[in-house]
């Protein structure tokens, strides 16, 4: 069999590619000369340079099977799947299906491959903060897994699988990602809601921005940062577990004040309205990771502060809605 791909270059599989971490990652990579195969959901269309599309469903484990032999890659990136905690509440089936489960048949038709071809494949799994719940911050790659929402209990699914399928020989890694923004995270997502409603305030777009729980404390890092981390963990030596996250926690509230001073207004709480609506019916209280493990073994370290994050997605959006008006709010 053949050695570890190590940095590559060579083909790889990204599940998710038209998604905030999937384009960057599938940028990344090409620039580096990988083969870039993307999946994406069927009836979608997406164009990113260079990468080769395929249509399947998440859900189809025989459609993956036959896409991961056809593609026959190095390297799989799983980052496809429901993405977000609030939506998983509304879809918790379809959740446990294309968040827990395809990585299982993924990393089975890895497996598979590898045995039949003798050629060596490796796994990443996106695997979440959400894994731990409301396990006391700061969490670490020990902390144990006690998820209190249906995007929990299937990343938590996924996560274990990469654990067996690395005993049975797959190099399979996860890296523990906590929240991780930029200018293209959807407004389904708390930042992008707020910096968004921020400048569409500014420019006289809005007149108030409606949210839920305030007070939940995420450890939010730079989504560009954290793709880098997951090619230091795929093309690590060993396979293994890293948590990916800056070490630091701020509130929602801190994030709203944090934007709403890059756009230049003044206190949030002449804009803010708050809407049980947006709140969830389980929220952890303090999400913050302990990545001194990927900075020990691979030399990998958040780069962009909590206060630049904000400030560069609000620059982003006064810029985005100045060009197209009020109907650059519907993403
Ligand atoms: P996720 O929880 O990792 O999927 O990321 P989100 O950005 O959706 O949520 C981060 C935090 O913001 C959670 O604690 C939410 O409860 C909180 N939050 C407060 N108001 C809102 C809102 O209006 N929308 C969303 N999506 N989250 C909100």
């Amino acid at each position: 069999m053949a050695g570890p791909v190590g940095a590559g270059p060579g083909v790889a599989l990204v599940t998710g590619v038209s998604g905030q971490d999937g384009s960057y990652l599938a940028e990344s990579l090409t620039k580096r000369g990988w083969t870039v195969h993307g999946l994406i959901r069927p009836g979608h269309s997406w164009s990113g340079d260079g990468v080769q599309v395929h249509h399947a469903d998440l859900a189809d484990s025989n459609g993956l099977v036959a896409l991961v032999r056809d593609t026959a890659p190095d390297v799989i990136y799983n980052l496809g799947g429901i993405s977000s905690v609030g939506y998983s509440w509304n879809e918790p089936y379809d959740t446990a299906l294309v968040t827990g489960a395809a990585p299982i048949a993924l990393m089975d038709a890895a497996l598979q491959l590898q045995r039949s071809e003798g050629k060596a494949v490796r796994f990443f799994q996106a695997s979440s903060a959400e894994i731990f719940g409301a396990a006391p911050a700061p969490q670490s790659e020990s902390t144990p897994r006690v998820p209190i929402s249906p995007y929990g209990v299937a990343k938590s699914m996924a996560h274990a699988a990469v654990a067996v399928f690395r005993s049975q020989g797959l190099a399979a890694s996860a890296g523990i990602l906590f929240n991780h923004e930029s200018v293209r995270r959807p407004p389904s997502f708390v930042t992008r809601k707020i910096t968004l409603g921020a400048a569409a305030i500014k420019l006289g777009f809005r007149t108030e921005l409606v949210l839920g729980n305030l007070d939940a404390q995420r450890d939010f890092g730079w989504a560009p940062d954290y793709v880098d981390a997951m090619l230091a963990i795929a093309s690590a030596e060993e396979p293994d577990d890293f948590i990916i996250a800056t070490g630091v926690a701020h509130s929602v509230r801190e994030f709203a004040e944090a934007a709403f001073a890059s756009a230049g207004l003044g206190e949030i709480e002449r804009y803010l309205r708050i809407d049980a609506r947006f709140s969830r019916a389980a929220d952890a209280p303090t999400m913050r990771g302990d990545a001194s493990k990927i900075a020990r073994e691979l030399g990998w370290k958040a780069t962009t502060s909590f206060e630049d994050i904000a400030r560069k997605m609000v620059e982003h959006d006064l810029e985005w809605l100045d060009q197209h008006g009020p109907e650059g709010l519907s993403l």
